[in-house]
Order: C-alpha cells, then sequence, then structure tokens
C-alpha cells in the first residue's frame, strides 16, 4: 500500500510500527460553530482511509480531538452570554450528529482539550527541563532554534522565517527570546477559562494539546498523523518540534494532508458568506451524497463544491441503490442454486473489478477510481443478474457491493420510508413539546425526521412537511 507522505513530499510503502495495526491521529474541529463542509472533507477522507485499513484487517485505532478551548469559543460564548464550556458541549454533541449522518465512524477515543491539561502541564515542564522551553512571567515558550529540524515538514527554512517575522513586533510577547519561539501556555485573562498550572493560572496553546493527546492515547511513535494541508504549517511543524523535542523519537512515520474545499471556485470563509455547514446541507441532501461527492475527487486534489456535483452524486448514489435494490428484492429460493453457462465468467469479473477498486485505494487512496470500479460492478449487476441467474451469482454480486460499498462509508440500501401517518404524529408530539417550552425534545423531533429526509416548515397555517 502506498502513502504520499508530506514530511518526504513522496509516495512511500506503508509499514506499520506494529504488524497487523495501525495507529493514526487525525486534527479535529475547533467547536464554537456547526462543522462546515470543509472540515467535513478530512472526517470522511481520514475515515474512508481507517475503512480501508480494517478492510485490509488491520486493527485500526484512530483518535481524533475535539479542541474545547480556543480564543474562537470564548468569543462565541461571551456573545452568546453563557459558558464557553457550554459552548463547546453543545457543539460536540452537534458534530456528533452531522458525523453520524455522515456515516463517519466515532473514532477509538474523541479526545477532549481541556480534559488533558495535566498531560500538557507534564509535557511543558519536560520541555522546560530539557532546555526547549522557558517561562516568561506566566508565558511558557518553545525555543524553536533548540529544534534543529524545525522546518522539515513544511520544508521552510528557519532562517527565511526569522527574516520574515523581523519588523513584526506583537504587544503581549516581550518575554519572547526569539520571534520564532510559540506559546505553550498562556496566562489567564479577565472572563477566560483557566487552569492552575507551576507557571500560574492560564491555558495550553494550541498546538501541546495535539502533542499530548496523541502521545497519551497512541504513544511517543505512531504510524499516521493527519488533517487539513493548512494544518501543515505551523500546527503539524510545531507538533513535531515539541513532540520530538519531548521524546527524542520520531513523532509521526506517515504525514497525510488532505486539500481544500472551495465553494463555486472561491475559498470558503465564514467573511465572505460562502460558507456551507453540514447541517444546512442535510436539509438539502442525504449526506450519503455529500460522502459520495467528497471522495469523487482524490483527497489531495482541491475540490470544488456545486449544485451540479451534487446532483450528479445524487444520481450516482440513487444507481447503486436501485442496483442493490433490484437484487435485494429477488428471492433466491426461485432462483437454480448452481452456477449456469457462463457465469464463472461473471464471478472472475467481480473479482476483476474488486481488484481494481483495490489497487485504486493501494496507490494513496485514490478513491476517485475506486468508486468508479464499484460503478462499473453495479452496471455489470444490472446486466448480469436476471431471474434464470443463479442464486450464487446474485449473492456474489450482492456481498462485493456490500463489501466495497462499506470501505466507502456508502450505505446501498434505500433509506427506509417513513409512513405519513409516523410524520404526522411526530409533528403534533413537536407542537405538544414546543407548548410544554420543551425544545430539546421539539428540536430532537425536527433532527429525527430531518435524519428521515424531512424538512419542516412552520408556517401560520401550522407545520408543514415535505420530503427532501
Ligand atoms: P479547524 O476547526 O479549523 O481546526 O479545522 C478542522 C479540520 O478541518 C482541520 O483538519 C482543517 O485542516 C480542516 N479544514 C478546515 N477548512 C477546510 C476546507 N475548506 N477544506 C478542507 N479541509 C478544511
Ligand atoms: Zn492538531
Amino acid at each position: 500500500m502506498k502513502i504520499y507522505n508530506t514530511l518526504t513530499r513522496k509516495k512511500e510503502e506503508f509499514v506499520p510500527i506494529e504488524e497487523g495495526k495501525v495507529s493514526m491521529y487525525v486534527c479535529g474541529p475547533t467547536v464554537y460553530n456547526y462543522i462546515h463542509i470543509g472540515n467535513a472533507r478530512p472526517m470522511i477522507v481520514f475515515d474512508t482511509v481507517r475503512r480501508y485499513f480494517e478492510y485490509k484487517g488491520y486493527d485500526v485505532r484512530y483518535v481524533s480531538n475535539f479542541t474545547d478551548v480556543d480564543d474562537k469559543i470564548i468569543k462565541e460564548a461571551n456573545e452568546e452570554g453563557v459558558s464557553a464550556q457550554e459552548i463547546a458541549e453543545k457543539y460536540i454533541a452537534e458534530c456528533q450528529k452531522d458525523m453520524q449522518g455522515m456515516n463517519v465512524k466515532p473514532a477509538t477515543v474523541h479526545p477532549r482539550a481541556t480534559q488533558e491539561i495535566d498531560g500538557m502541564i507534564d509535557m511543558i515542564s519536560t520541555l522546560i527541563e530539557k532546555g526547549h522551553a522557558y517561562n516568561a512571567d506566566g508565558t511558557v515558550y518553545f525555543r524553536t532554534r533548540s529544534f534543529p529540524e524545525y522546518g522539515k515538514l513544511s520544508k521552510k527554512n528557519i532562517d527565511d522565517l526569522e527574516a520574515g517575522h523581523r519588523s513584526i513586533k506583537v504587544t503581549g510577547e516581550e518575554g519572547k527570546e526569539d520571534p520564532l519561539d510559540f506559546v505553550l501556555w498562556k496566562p489567564k485573562k479577565e472572563g477566560e477559562p483557566f487552569w492552575p498550572s507551576p507557571w500560574g493560572d492560564g491555558r495550553p496553546g494550541w498546538h501541546i494539546e495535539c502533542s499530548v493527546m496523541s502521545k497519551k492515547y497512541l504513544g511517543e511513535t505512531i504510524d499516521i498523523h493527519a488533517g487539513g494541508e493548512d494544518l501543515i504549517f505551523p500546527h503539524h511543524e510545531n507538533e513535531i518540534a515539541q513532540s520530538e523535542s519531548c521524546s527524542g523519537k520520531p513523532f509521526a512515520h506517515y504525514w497525510m494532508h488532505n486539500a481544500f474545499l472551495n465553494i463555486n471556485g472561491i475559498k470558503m470563509s465564514k467573511s465572505l458568506g460562502n460558507f456551507l455547514t453540514v447541517r444546512g446541507i442535510s436539509e438539502h441532501y442525504d449526506l450519503q451524497v455529500l460522502r459520495l461527492f467528497m471522495l469523487s475527487a482524490h483527497y489531495r486534489s482541491p475540490l470544488n463544491y456545486n449544485a451540479e456535483l451534487m446532483q450528479a452524486s445524487a444520481a450516482g448514489l440513487e444507481r447503486i441503490r436501485t442496483a442493490y435494490g433490484r437484487l435485494e428484492e429477488m428471492n433466491p429460493a426461485g432462483m437454480p442454486a448452481d452456477l449456469q453457462d457462463g457465469e464463472q465468467e461473471k464471478l472472475d469479473g467481480i473479482r476483476a473489478h474488486i481488484a481494481k477498486f483495490e489497487n485504486a485505494m493501494e496507490d494513496d487512496f485514490n478513491t476517485a477510481s475506486a468508486l468508479s470500479a464499484i460503478f462499473e460492478l453495479i452496471k455489470d449487476a444490472n446486466i448480469n443478474v436476471q431471474s434464470t441467474s443463479s442464486a450464487k451469482l446474485r449473492d456474489a454480486y450482492i456481498k462485493a457491493i456490500d463489501s466495497l460499498c462499506s470501505v466507502m462509508g456508502i450505505i446501498p440500501l434505500k433509506k427506509e420510508e417513513m409512513l405519513d401517518d409516523e410524520i404526522a404524529a411526530l409533528i403534533e408530539e413537536r407542537n405538544a413539546a414546543r407548548k410544554a417550552k420543551n425544545f430539546a425534545r421539539a428540536d430532537e423531533i425536527r433532527d429525527t425526521l430531518a435524519a428521515k429526509g424531512i424538512t419542516l416548515k412552520d408556517t401560520r397555517e401550522g407545520t408543514k412537511w415535505s420530503r427532501t
């Protein structure tokens, strides 16, 4: 299996640290809002990587954090007049709902930064003892030049970086020995969450979180560390500097980075207003469509979101489900049990599609090509399986579609349709809950219906619903 390693800028053969096992850390979202479809890209891509390793028989330990203390969370909390913890709790729960909708498997562990403060204090103390960090009046900085390999991931030269920094003086950072140094611990500010530490009350910097959580849940050296390409510098570069200075060992053998998702050719950002949340998308599409769309491009290619591409993915999903549904509805008891004339070649054809799928995935997870193998398999199933075919052939197609779709996280079954009566009963229950000011239950009902493709609209004449 070949993986493109950002560290070497080459496709390399994957050799696990321990035979049959994979340890993976994927940088997770900062939880101050609903996740956007850009955040969904690494979730779907690396979930698919994990699923392929599992398909190959590896035992995968997959860790992905929630950054639940951060300036953006504190700002949102102040705006809403609630605590930072409440904001984080709320959006972690919402993110988990979206992940479920996208059929992203829960990680083996989802650590939260605020629950790992002790580990961060330990690592920062070790870095100070070893001369890699220093305390300047309650702010602890990493001494970047103490790590000679700094820049090895992002291919940045430390002297160029220094030159770029020289003119920039930031107030509040007077204690820094060198503009390149970055924060490991910052002192508390009024109205912000804080924890006690040997350097005074304060909170950790962002980079140290991942170094600590990766070490705690996966060990000092891991197989794969992943995230979006914007994290290469400074986040991942800084993680390497911290972790390797602390342990003296390589931090991660393979570094994987997904390219960015744009909207209609423009970078997605909050300030431009072209910001789409997964939740918003779920009101218009089955999230399986979003998943298929994300996997229709190679993860290292930029991907452009637009309505036509989503329509194409919706049509693709429908093709898979219709073909699979037809096979499922056949009654194997009424079909010949043994292989019929010419069917051996068809079985060989299935094997060839599986081989094409695997070759694509072995080549740095080329999901676009892997999906085309699935579509060829579907096409063959439509042509080759008829009521006169053997049950063996039908079963072989079902098994192959199931197994390849499952690597992609695609569910080939049609969503079970809700009956109108069931919908009406739930709407009635929601109205009663709203009257009783039980908004949590009312929202839950709306979400349940949304997950089944039912959108609600509250109008003067009452609640109207439609199928999406
Ligand atoms: P954040 O919450 O900004 O730390 O982002 C969480 C993850 O989403 C990181 O791996 C980011 O690199 C990734 N990410 C953010 N925006 C995009 C985007 N537009 N396209 C692809 N990945 C993104
Ligand atoms: Zn990280």
